[in-house]
Parts: C-alpha cells; sequence; structure tokens
C-alpha cells in the first residue's frame, strides 16, 4: 500500500479543520452553555449534537468488535462515499476502478467530483476476475469500489478473488457490506487489522430497518477515520439520530428476528417466482433482494405499478436487460406481488 500521505490529497492533508464550540469543549460537568450561540429554551434539541457521536461509537464498537476510533459514521453510507473521493481523489486527474452492475452512487460521486470512473464489466453469472479488475487500475487509481452482496445483483463475490484485490492493489479498497446482514459470507471488518487498506461500508438503512434515519459506517484504521473525520461537516449526524442509532443497537434481538424472518422468506418467494410464466430466470441472492430475468421487464414493472405494487427496473442497467429487482417484503406484500404477477398475460 501507498502511504496515506501519498493517497491523500494535498489539500486535505494540510486541511486545519473546523473546530466546533462543541469539539473545543467537551466536558459533561459545566451547567451554563454560553459558547455555541444556541437558544437556552427547547431543550433537548437546543444543543448542537457530539460531533464525534462518542457515545454511539463506543456501543457500535463493542458490537462490531472494532474500536471507537476505526469507525466513521455519516448522513448514511452515502456520506462515506462522497467522503473518500473528497479525501483521496484529486479532480480531473486521480481515477477509481469498480465492478458494473454494482451500486449507483460509486459513479454519481465520481461524476460530482470530475474523477473518472472506470467500470470493469462482471461475467455472465456477476462474478468478477480480480486480475481484469487490476489490469483496469493505473498509478492514478486512488479507490478501488466492491460491493458484496452487490447490488444489484444479490450476489456475494468470492472471498478469494476479494482478497487477491486487497492484496495486491497499492491503494484503499472500498468494502460496502450494506447487505451483509443477510448472507451466509462473514463480514470482512474481522481482517481490518490484516489489511491497512481496507475500508468496509455498512449501514442501518437494510437490517437494521433505520433508513429513515440516515445512519452509515465506514470501519477501517483509526488514521484513514480520523482523514474523514477531518473533512465531514461537524455537525453531520444530527441528535435525533444519535439517539435512534443507539436505540435500535439497544434492541438488537429484534433486528436478528428480522433478519431471520427475511432469509427464511427469501428462499420461498424466489422458488414462487421460478414458476411463473413471466419468469425466464432467478438469480441467486446473498441480499434481502435478488433479480429476476422476466418476458418483458417494462411492461411487467408498469403492470405492477397500475396496482400499486413497486418493483425496481433494472432494464437498462449492464448485463440486466429485463431484469427487476425484488426486495423480500412482509409476507403480506409478497403474497400480493405473487398474486399480481401470476393474473399477469402478455
Ligand atoms: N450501498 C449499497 C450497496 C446500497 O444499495 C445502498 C442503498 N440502496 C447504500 C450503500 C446506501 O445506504 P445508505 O442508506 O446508508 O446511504
Amino acid at each position: 500500500m501507498k502511504t496515506l500521505q501519498e493517497l491523500t490529497r494535498p489539500n486535505i492533508w494540510n486541511l486545519k479543520p473546523y473546530s466546533s464550540a462543541r469539539d473545543e469543549y467537551k466536558g459533561l460537568t459545566a451547567s451554563v452553555f454560553l459558547d455555541a450561540n444556541e437558544n437556552p429554551y427547547n431543550s433537548p434539541n437546543n444543543r448542537y449534537p457530539d460531533p464525534s457521536q462518542h457515545e454511539l461509537k463506543v456501543k457500535l464498537a463493542g458490537f462490531k468488535k472494532v474500536l471507537p476510533e476505526q469507525i466513521f459514521l455519516g448522513n448514511g453510507s452515502d456520506e462515506a462515499i462522497d467522503l473518500v473521493f473528497r479525501a483521496f481523489c484529486e479532480p480531473g486527474q486521480d481515477n477509481v476502478v469498480a465492478i458494473d452492475p454494482t451500486y449507483g452512487m460509486y459513479q454519481v460521486c465520481a461524476d460530482v467530483n470530475n474523477v473518472e470512473y472506470r467500470k470493469v464489466i462482471l461475467d455472465e453469472s456477476f462474478r468478477f476476475s480480480a486480475e481484469k479488475l487490476l489490469a483496469a487500475a493505473d498509478d492514478r487509481t486512488k479507490l478501488i469500489f466492491l460491493c458484496s452482496p452487490n447490488n444489484p445483483t444479490g450476489n456475494e463475490l468470492p472471498r478469494d478473488e476479494v482478497e487477491k484485490v486487497i492484496k495486491r492493489f497499492d491503494g484503499l479498497v472500498i468494502l460496502d457490506e450494506a447487505y451483509n446482514d443477510f448472507s451466509s459470507v462473514p463480514s470482512m471488518l474481522a481482517h481490518l487489522g490484516k489489511y491497512p487498506n481496507l475500508v468496509v461500508f455498512q449501514t442501518f438503512s437494510k437490517a437494521w430497518a433505520s433508513a429513515a434515519i440516515r445512519l452509515g459506517m465506514a470501519f477501517t484504521s483509526p488514521d484513514i477515520i480520523a482523514l474523514l473525520n477531518k473533512i465531514k461537516y461537524p455537525y453531520n449526524v444530527n441528535l435525533l439520530t444519535q439517539k435512534e442509532g443507539l436505540n435500535v443497537l439497544n434492541k438488537y434481538h429484534m433486528t436478528e428476528r428480522w433478519i431471520k424472518e427475511l432469509i427464511d422468506a427469501r428462499g420461498p418467494l424466489m422458488r414462487d417466482f421460478e414458476k411463473l410464466r413471466c419468469v425466464e430466470k432467478v438469480f441467486p441472492s446473498d441480499a434481502n433482494f435478488f433479480l429476476v430475468r422476466v418476458t418483458d421487464a417494462v411492461k411487467i414493472y408498469n403492470y405492477l405499478v397500475s396496482l400499486g405494487i413497486i418493483v425496481r427496473n433494472r432494464h437498462t442497467v449492464a448485463l440486466c436487460g429485463n431484469c427487476l429487482r425484488i426486495t423480500v417484503g412482509a409476507c403480506e406484500e409478497n403474497v400480493r406481488l405473487i398474486e399480481a404477477l401470476n393474473k399477469y398475460r402478455t
């Protein structure tokens, strides 16, 4: 791996971050707060939230078996995606490499930041080759994006190929594990110590059933986390979100139950899809969704919309011609979907 200084944009490396009132004074003992131009009324929402989200990180660290200093928390993992571009990629000069198809925000953030986005197409079974991915990288490649289980394809990327990329690439490997809780393959979090260039993204939006609170996580070395913290907005995770994050962590048994219910529902729903006349192929899934190739994705999508049922049309995505992405829902939702598709006539 290149040194962190070599990987970081010089302006970011040299940046002196904004120091907020709550950065300068962190103690709990004071009772008169006249430092932040807050309004003394309407407690507790009158006070700025903890910019370092300390309590939430300590709780999460225990859960994930990492140090609090190895955690970045953001406004969804979408914030972390944007921040890695801003920290490491010099606009108009550096580039990133990613598998294709994959989660669309990597490309959007690359485009916003004017960073070349190099796509390496998966094979017909949505597998990838470390060799092909590494061949697309050059000495201006700062980041490689991998998503496992991958969105929209739903499959786990082979672990040996993922590790080959991490070992051989001299920049940072971003491994997006947004859907890992639904997979039988364990998270790569346990390998952070072994791989200093590995950055793992996770989110409260899927298994933790908290997409509305906008809470995303990045896990990596304390040095890289410090760099991301330096450039984030000072109060990027609001008080209500920090509280609710703690609340859902305390109710982790609910999350475990939801995960089990969704995994248990996934197999039967996929088998129901295999029996449908309008379905040509159901692709394997390690996530809370799966991809299906249908006879006519646009027509079937519109038919479902007319009945108030929304799935994701992926027809225009590479390798996903005539494919719909189906999220595993609650039992009643899955039943309505299958009933509607049983009645579909071309
Ligand atoms: N990564 C992947 C692979 C996703 O599919 C999504 C959302 N669909 C995200 C990240 C974004 O998650 P968040 O809600 O935490 O921004």
